[in-house]
């Protein structure tokens, strides 16, 4: 694309500059351990800091799962004033996640001019300013929580996640991880109900824990995420209006060449790429990211990077945090990162897989099953009551991934479908048959556990107790559960929140049973053996191990009454059952008014994307496609005239049916585009919330695929010295 050129100043089209995107240079050979967390405040940075009554009261918060109090919480904050202010840095923000797709921060600066003359003022802070402060509550989606007449809403430091620095060239400011509710006390944010539900979930983890081993003293939940993405040049993505405002191409013809070679999966990363991924990983680990893994992904221009698993509320913080950190450093590498979930129609989407687990006070993960699952009570009861709550729950955990994005991806033929079903591996099929009939027993270990190529060079390995399957939304792999249907940039607070409170929830009746079973039977892993064994059919009903993007498996769970909710007003319906209320509120995660304001919320942010990409697409298929058709049909009617004032009447006729096509594409070009202006302003006219989302779905998104099919042929039709946007080659194959 001749016509696209990079920008040649340090001026970016959004209007900053490069250098306030830039990071401090690094040399190549540092070692990670000398940079690892250096930016953030963490137990190693204050432990000479604070008293020793403080440390362990904090050690307590950020390990134990263990409450704050306002003393503690107000002596770390001075410690970190002081730290930070040691590191020279003049800011300080509130770091929180309101229900927007971006983090929120205000920065003040720690600077306090002075009214007394001769003095110009001092750098203070007080403890309690950085604890709590006061954001406008009403600015911020709050789905009818808030009216705009009633601003008043807080944010309050998150101690269990570390505070940290961020620097550009103009200077460092201190990001404090905060909730953010409102006046009355109701979450606002993604943290509060991930917090409270990662409370229930330490509440009745530990009381099952305690059934093996009564010195455990807390539960925690483990997450490991795999952030996929494509990098677009700058260049090009200026040149796409879509790409710009919706961060997908609302169109654009199939590239001769795609993904079909498979030559990208885990092919030698482009130079340019991994510059820039060298440079973002270094400012990650700085900031105590333990990001460890990158590779290419399976479509062209796409890639993919995961840390070391967390304790799941810091990962989640370090997720968004990279994300953010990825988008600044892509731009000073004259790169434009695509987090959305489908950029390209098709090629492979993106995700987020967001791999699970549990770990108890002794660092034990509860789901590995060990040599011998099959007499692994512990593991086998963790197993099979979070596939109980899968079961039981999976609308919620659906509801907790829907989104406009990750609509074009689920039940799409390369991604899990909208259907929640669980992938145990066939070894653990077996021991489960057996423990149903049974009960524990030994030895049904995989019968093949070692891969031997008879090759002298190459040793023999161990295989592992269970395959992979990509087709699966839940699927177990080794010792964790990976949830693979969140979307690329979905926070993973919302499927962790849900996916925390339903397991409480089964863990909590399923303490109760076993209790209620003893005063019977003292013996207690009976007791237990018998409950879990009374879970069995529902735990068959959602295990399902074969290819989940077959249209058999829609039937065959249709059959078994699992839920298949392919659209996001559908799917988000299920938040507000009564068993949500009842799921929510019994674990103490969201309210009914607050589970009814997420509901607004996220069906409003539905309607608002697909509302900005409908106007989009009319616009764009205005002012770049229909003139470029129009020259081209202009173009072609002079070759005609031409050739027929030579006389070459049959040549002339070979140009006539050149634009017959052209010409018939814009003629149904513009029909399409009434009609998808017509379906908006239909579905406009409705007032309720639910009803207008479902009409967005239902009536003005399937325009979008009648008009797309007639521009894509027009941009294989049209001179490409006329075509005005960048085409999916130039945007896929750059190096
Ligand atoms: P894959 O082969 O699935 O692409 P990756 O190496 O990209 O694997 O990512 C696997 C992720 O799973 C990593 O983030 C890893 O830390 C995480 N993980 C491993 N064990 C656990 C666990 N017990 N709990 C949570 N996450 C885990
Ligand atoms: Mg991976």
């Amino acid at each position: 694309m001749p016509k696209v050129q990079p920008p040649s100043s340090d001026s970016l089209s959004d209007g900053r500059q490069r250098h306030d995107v830039e990071t401090q240079p690094t040399p190549a050979e540092l070692k990670i351990s000398e940079v690892f967390a250096e930016n953030i405040f963490s137990l190693t940075t204050f432990k000479d800091q604070v008293s020793e009554s403080t440390y362990d009261k904090m050690k307590g918060v950020i390990l134990e799962q263990k409450k704050m109090d306002f003393e503690t919480a107000e002596s770390m904050a001075q410690a970190m004033i002081k730290w930070a202010m040691d590191k020279g840095v003049t800011h300080y923000t509130h770091w929180f996640h309101p229900l927007t797709d971006s983090s929120a921060e205000k920065h003040d600066a720690f600077f306090k001019p002075r009214r007394e003359p001769g003095v110009r003022g001092i750098e203070s802070l007080s403890a309690s300013e950085l604890v709590q402060r006061e954001p406008d509550g009403s600015s911020f989606p709050s789905g009818g929580l808030r009216a705009t007449h009633e601003a008043r809403g807080y944010t309050i430091w998150d101690p269990s996640s570390p505070s940290f620095i961020r620097e550009t060239k103009n200077g460092k400011t201190l990001y404090v991880p905060a909730v953010f509710i409102s006046y009355t006390g109701e979450s606002l944010d993604y943290k509060t109900p991930l917090l409270k539900a990662n409370h229930a979930l330490n509440i009745a983890a530990t009381g099952v824990c305690r059934y093996f081993d009564p010195t455990v003293t807390h539960v925690y939940s483990t997450l490991g995420w795999e952030q996929e993405y494509f990098l677009v040049d700058e260049s090009f993505f200026n040149a796409r209006p879509d790409l710009l405002l919706t961060g997908r191409t609302l169109f654009g013809g199939k590239s001769a060449k795609g993904q079909q070679m498979d030559d990208h999966y885990f092919g030698s990363i482009p130079v340019r790429v991994q510059d820039f991924m060298k440079e973002f990983e270094l400012e990650a680990l700085k900031l105590g990211i333990p990001i460890l893994t990158r590779h290419n992904e399976v479509a062209p221009g796409q890639y993919e990077c995961a840390p070391m698993f967390e304790e799941t509320n810091v990962a989640v913080d370090h997720n968004l945090l990279i994300m953010d950190l990825m988008e600044k450093i892509a731009i000073k590498h004259r790169f434009r990162i695509l987090f959305g979930e489908k950029p390209f129609a098709g090629l492979n989407g993106s995700g987020k897989h967001n791999n699970w687990s549990l770990a108890n006070s002794h660092e034990k993960n509860l789901l590995s099953p060990g040599d011998d699952p099959g007499s692994n009570l512990q593991f086998l009861t963790f197993f099979l009551n979070i596939i109980k709550a899968v079961h039981d729950n999976s609308d919620l955990l659906r509801a907790s991934i829907a989104s406009a994005g990750n609509d074009h991806r689920l039940g799409a033929n390369e991604a899990p479908p909208a259907i929640i079903s669980i992938f145990t591996g066939s070894l653990l099929e077996r021991v489960l048959s057996r423990f149903k009939t049974e009960g524990l027993s030994s030895g049904a270990a995989a019968d093949d556990e070692k891969i031997d190529l008879q090759l002298t060079k190459i040793p023999v390995i161990k295989r592992d107790p269970t395959d992979r399957n990509r087709t699966s939304p839940f699927a177990f792999t080794d010792n964790r559960f990976e949830f693979r249907a969140v979307g690329s940039s979905a926070n993973c607070a919302a499927p962790m929140t849900v996916l925390n409170t339903i397991v409480a929830s089964q863990l909590a009746a399923f303490g109760r049973e076993v209790d209620s079973r003893a005063q019977t039977n003292p013996n207690i892993e009976e007791n237990i053996v018998a409950v879990l064994q009374g879970y069995m059919d529902d735990v068959e009903r959602v295990i399902f191990n074969g290819n989940g993007y077959s249209e058999a498996w829609e039937k065959e769970a249709a059959a078994r009454g699992l839920s298949n909710n392919k659209t996001t007003p559908v799917a988000l319906e299920a938040m507000i059952s009564d068993k949500a209320k009842n799921v929510f509120a019994a674990q103490g995660v969201f309210s009914e008014r607050e589970l009814h304001s997420r509901y607004e919320v996220l069906l409003e942010n539905y309607i608002n994307k697909i509302a900005i990409e409908a106007d989009l697409f009319e616009e764009m298929s205005r002012t770049y496609v229909l003139p470029a058709a129009l020259d081209a049909i202009n173009k072609l009617g002079e070759a005609h005239r031409n050739l027929k004032d030579m006389g070459l009447e049959d040549e002339a006729q070979s140009i006539a049916s050149q634009a017959a096509p052209v010409a018939e594409s814009t003629k149904a070009l513009t029909k399409d585009l009434a009609e998808l202006m017509q379906a908006k302003a239909a579905a406009d006219s409705i007032s309720d919330t639910a009803a207008l989302a479902q009409a967005y779905c239902d009536r003005v998104k399937p325009c979008f695929d009648a008009a797309r099919a007639n521009i894509d042929r027009l941009e294989g039709l049209v001179d490409s010295k006329i075509w005005p946007l960048p085409k999916y080659r130039e945007l896929l194959f750059l190096r």
